[in-house]
């Protein structure tokens, strides 16, 4: 196993290039500058670098995701525009062919997502490690920096083993999500004083919160394909398609944690419409319904219901639903009115779930908002307001959905940065 180096006895204090954290922004930008011939200092708050990878993917670390760079951006939403350069220079195919010249075989699973074969993040960050030592890259661990400060051009950084001067300084220690790996996001107060605009962060890919405590029992249930939208009073904020969670306080999966960040951006209470048949129009769910009862019409609703759609609607979901359109649980399929069976279909397609909260950073995979990217010069990465200042990886206010894409961010991004360091490219 490769970890990074213990810092040396009779260190430097001088260094032409520091990076802060030592995530998966750093450790790209640390492998490029050495590779390129500088010599560069990463610095890292935890006891290993890259700990957040350890845990990306469920532990398999979705390294990127199958798509063109075009999509990459899209994904990003109108912010994504910016990243247009840092792709062309480190794109998709780039990031899974350093992986596999590093020996980590890639495989991509039926949603786009890029995985290891190996399925094991470890392998993703010993290839970074190996890549960075081999360029002769030096990380400290457990040297968090507590101070940044510009001074005559040039940077001090304070530190547990004193202060640290260079001229460069790459920040990409993270956003505040997942604090307990090292990410709390005390980078945005030295940019602020420094001179640049903090988006305002708040939790993004997190689990949301219901108070129905109807919902809380259906803990467990997934839903593999659905429609979801999202709001606030009346109105509609976004969709996503794909799979959704029930647990026991609210709702999780893919499509309400793509939503996520349109619910916590605002402190409003807010709703998920849910409709668990996407492909189906409410006339066609009806006329399923109705082709079925001759066939199971002695079953209760809720057993019709699973019966006719399969494992889009497992049968505690469709128990919940007859018990929400106020249908007696144990009355036969043909039993049931005309008014019952479009109150049923009316709920199959359009559920709304209220919202009150979500599991805040705590669980959030990433951070919406940060350094607004206006300040920033993604060519290089380098900030348009201090030279010599470079910023990369979430700390910037740009934030995707779940499928590698935050990933390939950091990485494009702590690419072009690393690049930069090396040039010495001060705009
Ligand atoms: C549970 C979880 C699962 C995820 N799964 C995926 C996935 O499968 N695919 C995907 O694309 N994205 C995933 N993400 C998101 C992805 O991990 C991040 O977007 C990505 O790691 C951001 O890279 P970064 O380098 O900017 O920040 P990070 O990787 O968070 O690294 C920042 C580093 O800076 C260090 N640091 C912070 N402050 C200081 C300081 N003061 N001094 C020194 N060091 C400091 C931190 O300790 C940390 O090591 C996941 C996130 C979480 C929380």
């Amino acid at each position: 196993m490769i970890s990074s180096q213990p810092q040396p006895v009779g260190y430097a204090k001088k260094w032409d290039s520091v990076i802060i954290g030592a995530g998966a922004a750093g450790l790209m930008a640390g492998i490029r500058a050495n590779e390129l011939g500088a010599k560069v200092l990463l610095l890292e708050k935890g006891k290993k670098a890259g700990v957040k990878i350890l845990m990306s993917g469920g532990t398999r670390c979705n390294i990127t995701h199958h798509c063109s760079n075009r999509d990459i951006v899209k994904a990003f939403g109108k912010n994504g525009e910016c990243l247009h350069s840092a792709l062309a220079g480190f794109g998709v195919e780039d990031a899974v062919a350093f992986f596999e010249s590093e020996g980590v075989q890639t495989k991509v699973e039926s949603t786009g997502k890029v995985f290891p074969v190996s399925n094991r993040a470890s392998d993703v960050l010993q290839a970074l490690l190996r890549r960075l030592h081999r360029a002769g890259g030096t990380v400290w661990n457990e040297c968090p920096v507590t101070d940044l400060r510009s001074v005559n051009g040039r940077f001090e950084l304070n530190t547990p083993m004193g202060t640290i001067d260079t001229s460069k300084v790459l920040l990409c220690s993270g956003g505040k999500s997942f604090p307990r790996c090292g990410t709390t996001g005390e980078g945005y107060e030295w940019v602020k004083n420094l001179g640049h605009t903090i988006k305002p962060t708040s939790p993004s890919l997190v689990p949301l919160t219901t108070p129905l405590s109807w919902v809380k029992q259906l803990s467990g249930i997934t839903l593999k394909d659905t429609l979801v939208t999202a709001g606030i009073g009346s109105k509609a904020l976004g969709t996503d398609r794909g799979a959704w969670l029930f647990t026991h306080f609210g709702f999780s999966g893919p499509a309400p944690m793509n939503l996520s960040r349109l619910l916590t951006t605002s402190n409003q209470k807010g709703w998920l419409g849910l409709d668990s048949l996407p492909d189906l129009k409410s006339k066609e769910v009806e006329d399923r319904i109705l082709s079925t009862i001759p066939l199971h019409g002695k079953k209760t609703i809720a057993s019709l219901l699973s019966q006719t759609f399969g494992e889009a609607i497992p049968l505690r979901w469709a128990e919940a639903l007859v018990s929400q359109a106020t249908i007696f649980p144990l009355k036969k399929a043909l039993e049931m009115s005309r008014a019952e069976r479009q109150k049923v279909v009316e709920l199959l397609k359009g559920s709304v779930l209220l919202v009150d909260g979500s599991g805040g950073f705590e669980k959030a995979e990433v951070t919406s908002g940060g350094v607004c990217i206006k300040e920033v010069n993604f060519k290089t990465m380098e900030s348009k307001i201090v030279p010599g200042l470079f910023l990369a990886g979430e700390i910037l206010d740009l934030d995707g959905p779940i499928g590698g894409y935050n990933f390939q961010a950091a990485w494009s991004t702590g690419w072009a940065a690393g690049t930069s360091l090396a040039k010495g490219d001060l705009t």
